[in-house]
């Protein structure tokens, strides 16, 4: 009965996963959901805001108090000013995000420039926009990106490039120098940008988040999105955000007021007090803990003999297992789910142009408890490279 549009795509590796996960009892290091509580203060707002009685309808783009909290949010990270009450649209998370804005924005046979590995949802979108999706490969170990592919991608059908960073699932954080190549492209071009900054407060190390929006004249034509599901640690909340110029938020619009009309009014009322209550201190703390998390991990990858990337941003892993195990990546997933009891996800299917390039990769999610992350190595000690394997 699936529509021949959505039939490729089957149900997505993260539910995949995670049922297997619950099934076999498994520490779940594969869908990327944190495993703690975020602040309880948000929590508090929340209970309020239900109290309070915020709790029919909210204006279609967002609440009032949420909008503007956003746009002064925007000002004081990035000096990007938006006017909260025409340039800022709240969706249901960055998954209605990015399905409203491509509805809105994409004609059937309109070409999307995209990044592989992808997150999973965007060729879907681009699907159902009935669009078409260029692939520009990230491959291992440095995901660095090709300025010659990128130029190649681009055509006069264009309309828009879909850019991810910080990345999941390879925790690449693009570089200055590669967000101007990317500006300049979509200048050349005239074409739109979308980007997906769900994960803009964690990077480690010495990266940082730079938005495409930031660079050059690229404010005038980005869509730049994001949420509270990674920042604050409440993914079951499902609020996110749009900001742009006026012409692009109207297009996003135009679909998001028949996909969900409005956003659940009370979350909104308490990511508004979330957003103003945690600023820069608190995405610092934010980003030691994850530092810690991360390199907790990466011991642990490369204890049962995996070669990792070190991630620069994300909550993300991607590793290759090709030393110590003879078959793909969906045997391999399942191995260490039903062996070693510890979900993974398997990356291959967020390559779509060139499965072979993450054939030998596993990505592990590192946004747990220490203690999880401590049992996962536990568990994974018994891991034996040197057994033979199937395939
Ligand atoms: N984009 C990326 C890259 C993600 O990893 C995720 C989810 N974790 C989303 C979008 C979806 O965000 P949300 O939960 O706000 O819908
Ligand atoms: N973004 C999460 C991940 O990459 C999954 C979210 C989902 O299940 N849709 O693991």
């Amino acid at each position: 009965m699936v529509a021949d549009k959505l039939r490729p795509f089957g149900t997505t590796i993260f539910s995949e996963m995670t049922r297997l996960a619950i099934e076999h009892q498994a520490i779940n290091l594969s869908q990327g959901f944190p495993d703690f509580e975020g602040p309880s203060s948000i929590v508090d707002a929340a209970v309020e805001a239900l109290r309070a009685g915020h709790n029919q309808y909210a204006r279609s783009m967002g609440a009032p108090t949420l909008v503007e909290a956003i746009a002064q949010q925007r000002r004081e990270l990035y000096d990007l000013r938006y006017d909260p009450m025409t340039e800022v649209v709240v969706f249901s998370g960055a998954t209605e995000g990015l399905m409203s804005s491509m509805l809105g924005l994409l004609n059937p046979g309109d070409e999307v420039v995209l990044f592989e590995p992808v997150y999973d949802s965007y060729p879907a979108c681009i699907a159902m926009a009935g669009a078409v999706p260029r692939y520009v490969t990230l491959r291992f170990p440095d995901f660095e990106l090709d300025l010659d592919a990128l130029e190649a991608a681009f055509s006069d059908r264009t309309k828009l490039i879909v850019l991810n960073t910080p990345h999941n699932p390879t925790g690449k954080v693009f570089t200055p120098k590669e967000l101007q190549a990317i500006a300049e492209l979509c200048e050349r071009h005239d074409v739109i940008a979308l980007t997906d900054e769900v994960y803009e407060h964690l990077f480690y190390d010495d990266a940082a988040h730079l938005p495409l929006a930031a660079i050059g004249d690229m404010q005038k034509r980005t869509l730049s999105l994001s949420s509270t599901g990674k920042t604050y640690s409440f993914t079951g909340w499902k609020v996110g955000w749009g900001t742009g110029p006026v012409e692009l938020v109207r297009a996003a619009q135009a679909a998001h007021q028949f996909v969900t009309f409005a956003t659940a009014t009370p979350l909104q009322h308490a990511v508004a007090t979330a957003i103003r209550e945690n600023g820069p201190q608190f995405f610092a703390q934010l980003r030691a803990e994850y530092t810690e998390r991360r390199d907790h991990m990466l011991e642990t990858i490369r204890s049962m003999g995996l070669e990792p990337t070190v991630p620069r941003g994300s909550y993300f892993v991607l590793a290759d297992f090709s030393n110590v195990f003879e078959g793909d990546d969906i045997a391999f997933a399942k191995s260490l789910v039903t062996e070693y009891g510890v979900a993974a996800i398997p990356p291959s299917g967020f390559y779509p142009a060139n499965p072979d390039a993450g054939r030998r990769l596993i990505r592990f999610a590192f946004c747990k408890k220490m203690e999880t992350l401590a049992a996962a190595r536990e568990a994974l000690r018994a891991f034996d490279a040197s057994r033979p394997t199937p395939n």
